[in-house]
């Protein structure tokens, strides 16, 4: 594994899953299969599975390593979670704290976990089952979370709602509340080391991004902003995971504006390996460049 470098700032990516995830008529509601069709050489069998057109994807975190600290960006899918409705995950079993550990950090080593948004997929490592409890996986963390973003949450799970989102915030969110390890913070918030949050709701009410400057380099943890580079080509194309679609459009064509044709690296949640890479104008639209 090939670490990714922003001035000082050593950053690696640990996956849970890489491969195959929906079909995108299911996941992009306004799909339209012409587009892929027509930018078949740039999407290529990397972005989407040859066969089934379903989209490729990755669910990963990343470790930063600022010099100062370790802090992880999302915390994946998680070990053993009750995900029923995604068969995929349901008591899944990954490696990540073994991959962890090939980086060199061992659980308690971990300073800050910084949380983009508090869906089922970016949360399930803030926890693991040690004798039938769900205790934090990083004995001395702070979890950093937009505060509206967690009280969305927190009154979507108190509604009863049947929903892995609900259930995520019981086995993955709760108990580092409970700990008082989880630090509820605004959307602005900022942390010394060079790490700032600022918001692009829509996808989730509290959504934000996390900036990253360093020795005169700079980067953007997106989150879900964007799902796939599909969207760079279609920024008008929300998800069914998106809580608010047309807010979720207003701010990835608001990112994908500001950050076209610019150095700053871009790093999304679920774009396959290699992940990093920079948004380049494309004819009328815009394209994903990786970074090798
Ligand atoms: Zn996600």
């Amino acid at each position: 594994m090939q670490a990714t470098r922003i001035g000082s700032f050593e950053i690696n990516r640990i996956a849970d899953y890489e491969g195959p995830f929906f079909a995108p008529n299911e996941f992009f509601p306004d799909f339209d299969p012409a587009v892929v069709e027509e930018h078949a050489a740039l999407l290529g069998p990397k972005l989407l599975e040859p066969g089934t057109g379903k989209l490729m994807f990755s669910f990963h975190s990343f470790v930063v390593k600022t010099g100062r600290h370790t802090i992880l960006i999302d915390a994946c899918i998680g070990n053993d979670k009750e995900r029923p409705s995604r068969p995929q995950f349901h008591h899944m079993k990954s490696p990540f704290i073994d991959d962890l550990a090939r980086l060199g950090v061992k659980p308690e080593e971990v300073d800050y976990v910084m949380c983009t948004h508090l869906h089922w997929d970016h949360v399930g490592w803030n926890t693991r089952l040690q004798d039938g409890r769900w205790v934090p996986t990083f004995p001395n963390a702070k979890y950093v979370i937009a505060k509206k973003e967690h009280d969305h949450w927190q009154n979507f799970h108190a509604s009863g709602a049947d929903s892995p989102h609900a259930l995520a915030y019981e086995d993955s969110v709760l108990p580092v509340v409970r700990t008082k390890q989880a630090v509820l913070v605004g959307d602005d918030y900022a942390l010394d080391d060079g790490l700032w949050f600022e918001s692009y709701p829509g996808h989730t009410p509290g959504n934000v991004v996390i900036h990253a400057k360093s020795g005169g380099e700079r980067g953007v943890f997106i989150g879900d902003v964007l799902h796939h580079p599909l969207q760079c080509l279609k920024p008008a194309w929300s998800t069914f995971a998106c809580t608010d679609g047309e807010g979720s459009r207003v701010s990835r064509t608001r990112l994908i504006e500001t950050y076209a044709d610019s150095d700053a690296l871009i790093l999304p949640a679920h774009f396959p390996a290699p992940t990093c890479g920079h948004i380049k104008s494309h004819g009328s639209a815009y394209r994903f460049d990786f970074r090798a």
